[in-house]
C-alpha cells in the first residue's frame, strides 16, 4: 500500500479523510487503555491514537521505539485544549497498524539529540540522522547544491570532474597517499583541491568550470575541519578580480534567497587584509557587530610607559564594564593567542582607574575621547609587534562577542570580502619566504618590482577570501598566466627551476601553450552549510563525518589491513615504537 503523503504534508485539507502513513515509532505511551504512538518520517511527526476496541490494538500493543510502521486511520483535529500548533493540532485515529520491521532498543534516545555523547551519535549515525534536525541539515545542503547548480548552469559554467587518484597539489597541507599496486613503490596523492586541474581546464578552453569537489588534507582536526571535505570549486577565463567577485556575490545571494529566503545586501563590503587585521585582528572578521580597535601608538611614543613607548603598535578595544574575573579570563585568551599579557584600565568618571591607569594618567583624556569608552567601561590594550598584537586583541574581541552576545544584535548573516592578501609570508620555522595562498596566485601588477627586494613582504596578491559571520567560507585568486612572473614567484619562495619542474612540470609545460588570463575561487561548502543552518560544527552537516581524531566510528575506519593486501602492495608496516 502506498502512503497518502509525507507526514509533514498533512494539513487541514486532510481532516476527515482516511490516510496511510509510513515511518518510525518515535514514542509510545499507554494512557487510560489507549495507546498513543508518535509516528515520524523525514518530514514530521504526528500522533496516532489506537483505541482499545480497534482491530489495530493488538498489533499496536507490540510496538516499541523505532519500529517501522504503516498506519492507516482517520485524520482529525485533536480535542480542543490539546492543540499545540502545527501538526500537533491533529491526530490519526488508527484503523490498522502494521509493523513492517522491528527495531532493537536504540543505544540512545533520539529526542535527546544534542545532549547525547557525540561518539555514540557518530557510531550509530543512521539513527542520529533520523532526528528532525539532522534531516533538516541534509535537505538544506541538498537544496543549496541544487541552487548552485541552477545558477551556474544558467551562467554558462560547465561541470567537470577531476581525478581523485592524482599527484600532490600545492595547498600547503599533508597529502593522503594511496599506494599503487601496479607500480610498486609508487603512490598517488588524493587531491588537496582540484587547483591544477581547474587551471588546466582553462588552458583547455573550457572558460567557465565548476565542481562539487571532494578534497583531502591530512591536518590536525578542529571543530570546523574534516580530513575529507567538499569544496564548491570554480574557475573562469578572461576575467579580472572584479568579474570573479561579481559572479560570486550574485551566486551566494541566489543561494541564500532560494534556500533561506534571506536577502543578502549587494555588493558585499570589501576590506583589505591590512585593514581587517588592523581594525579587527583577523583576516576573517566577524562583522555582525562593529567593535573595532583604536590605534593609540602615537599617544605613547617616546613616553614614560616603556611597555607601550617602544612598541611597534598599541591598539585598544573599548569593552563594557568587566569584572576582575572576566578580565583574567580575557587575559588568558590574549596569552593563548600570542600576547604576553592584557593591559587594561577602567573609565571612572572623567578619569581612569585600575590596571595600568597610573602609568597612563597623562593620556587618560585622549584615550577616553578616541575610544568613546562609557563610564565604568573597560579599555583593553595590546602592544608589541603589529601582527602579534592585533591577532591577540582580535581573539579578545571574539571572546567579548561570546561573553556579551554582541553578534545577536546584528544581522543574522554578514558577508564580506577580504582582499589584497600578502603574496608572500615569512616562515620563521624554515627562515624563508613562502606563498600565502598558493604558488600560482598572481601578484598585483604594480607590486611586481618588489620581487627579490627587501620589500617582498609588501607584495599584494590578487587573492580574496569570502567571509561569513567570522568564518572563511571561500578563498581564491587571479592566477599567474605569464611564465616569467611564475618564475619570479618560484624564485621568491626558494624553489629552484628544477624543483619546480619535478613538482609541477606537467602544469608548467601546459602554461607555455597559450594560457588565458584566469582566476577562480573555492567555497568550503561544509562550512557554508554549517553557518547557514546555524550548526556549530561541520560534523552536523556532513552525513558521515569523522570524529576529531579522523576516525569514522561507525564504519571503523581507518583500520588495519590484511598481510596479503600489504604484500600485494609491497608494503610492510613498522611496529609502533
Ligand atoms: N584551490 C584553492 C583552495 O583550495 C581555491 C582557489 O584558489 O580557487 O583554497
Amino acid at each position: 500500500m502506498r502512503r497518502t503523503c509525507y507526514i509533514g504534508e498533512l494539513n487541514e485539507a486532510f481532516v476527515g479523510r482516511t490516510v496511510t502513513l509510513q515511518g518510525w515509532a518515535s514514542r509510545r505511551r499507554d494512557l487510560g487503555g489507549l495507546i498513543f504512538l508518535e509516528l515520524r518520517d523525514r518530514s514530521g511527526t504526528v500522533q496516532v491514537e489506537v483505541e482499545p476496541n480497534a482491530p489495530a490494538f493488538a498489533e499496536a500493543d507490540t510496538v516499541r521505539a523505532e519500529d517501522v510502521l504503516e498506519v492507516e486511520g482517520r485524520f482529525q483535529p485533536r480535542p480542543e485544549g490539546q492543540r499545540k500548533g502545527g501538526l500537533a493540532d491533529y491526530e490519526v485515529i488508527a484503523s490498522r497498524v502494521t509493523v513492517l520491521s522491528r527495531a532493537k532498543t536504540p543505544p540512545f534516545e533520539l529526542d535527546k539529540g544534542e545532549g547525547v555523547a557525540e561518539e555514540i551519535r557518530l557510531k550509530y549515525r543512521y539513527l542520529d540522522l533520523r532526528r528532525p534536525e539532522m534531516q533538516r541539515h541534509l535537505r538544506l545542503r541538498s537544496r543549496a547544491m541544487a541552487a548552485v547548480t541552477a545558477f551556474l548552469d544558467a551562467a554558462g559554467f560547465v561541470q567537470v570532474e577531476t581525478p581523485m587518484l592524482t599527484r600532490s597539489t600545492p595547498e600547503g597541507a599533508r597529502d593522503f597517499l594511496v599506494p599503487s599496486r601496479l607500480n610498486p613503490g609508487e603512490f598517488y596523492a588524493l587531491p588537496q583541491s582540484p587547483q591544477l586541474f581547474k587551471q588546466l581546464l582553462m588552458i583547455a578552453g573550457v572558460d567557465r568550470y565548476y565542481q562539487f569537489a571532494r578534497c583531502f588534507r591530512d591536518e590536525d582536526l578542529r571543530a570546523d575541519r574534516q580530513p575529507d571535505f567538499t569544496q564548491l570549486d570554480m574557475e573562469m577565463s578572461f576575467v579580472t578580480q572584479d568579474d570573479v567577485l561579481d559572479v560570486q556575490e550574485r551566486l551566494l545571494a541566489h543561494v541564500f534567497r532560494e534556500v533561506l529566503g534571506e536577502a543578502l545586501p549587494l555588493p558585499f563590503p570589501r576590506l583589505s587584509y591590512r585593514e581587517a587585521m588592523d581594525r579587527y585582528g583577523s583576516d576573517k572578521p566577524d562583522l555582525r557587530f562593529d567593535l573595532s580597535f583604536v590605534d593609540v601608538t602615537d599617544l605613547f611614543r617616546g613616553g614614560e610607559f616603556k611597555a607601550f613607548a617602544d612598541a611597534e603598535t598599541v591598539k585598544v578595544l573599548a569593552a563594557p564594564e568587566l569584572t576582575r574575573k572576566q578580565i583574567d579570563e580575557l587575559e588568558r585568551v590574549a596569552k593563548h593567542n600570542g600576547a604576553k599579557g592584557l593591559a587594561w584600565l577602567r573609565r571612572e568618571g572623567a578619569g581612569v582607574g585600575g590596571g595600568i591607569s597610573r602609568f597612563v594618567s597623562e593620556q587618560a583624556a585622549e584615550l577616553i575621547e578616541r575610544t568613546g569608552v562609557a563610564p565604568g567601561g573597560t579599555l583593553l590594550f595590546a602592544a608589541g609587534e603589529w601582527k602579534r598584537a592585533v591577532t591577540a586583541l582580535g581573539a579578545v574581541r571574539l571572546a567579548l562577542r561570546d561573553l556579551f552576545h554582541l553578534a545577536a544584535a546584528g544581522p543574522r548573516f554578514h558577508v564580506s570580502w577580504v582582499v589584497d592578501f600578502p603574496q608572500l609570508e615569512f616562515d620563521e620555522e624554515s627562515g624563508g619566504w613562502t606563498y600565502m595562498h598558493h604558488p600560482f596566485t598572481a601578484p598585483h601588477p604594480e607590486d611586481l618590482p618588489l620581487f627579490g627586494t627587501d620589500r617582498q613582504g609588501e607584495i599584494r596578491a590578487q587573492a580574496y577570501d569570502l567571509v561569513l559571520n567570522g568564518y572563511e567560507v571561500g578563498g581564491g585568486s587571479i592566477r599567474i598566466h605569464d611564465p616569467e612572473v611564475q618564475a619570479k614567484m618560484f624564485a621568491a619562495i626558494g624553489l629552484s627551476e628544477q624543483e619546480a619542474r619535478e613538482k609541477f612540470g606537467f602544469f608548467l609545460e601546459a602554461l607555455a601553450y597559450g594560457t588565458p588570463p584566469h582566476g577562480g575561487i573555492a567555497w568550503g561548502f561544509d562550512r557554508l552549510i554549517m553557518v547557514m543552518s546555524g550548526a556549530t560544527s561541520i560534523r552536523e552537516v556532513i552525513a558521515f563525518p569523522k570524529n576529531n581524531r579522523g576516525a569514522d566510528l561507525m564504519a571503523g575506519a581507518p583500520s588495519p589491513v590484511s598481510p596479503a593486501q600489504l604484500a600485494e602492495l609491497g608494503i610492510s608496516v613498522q611496529a609502533e615504537a
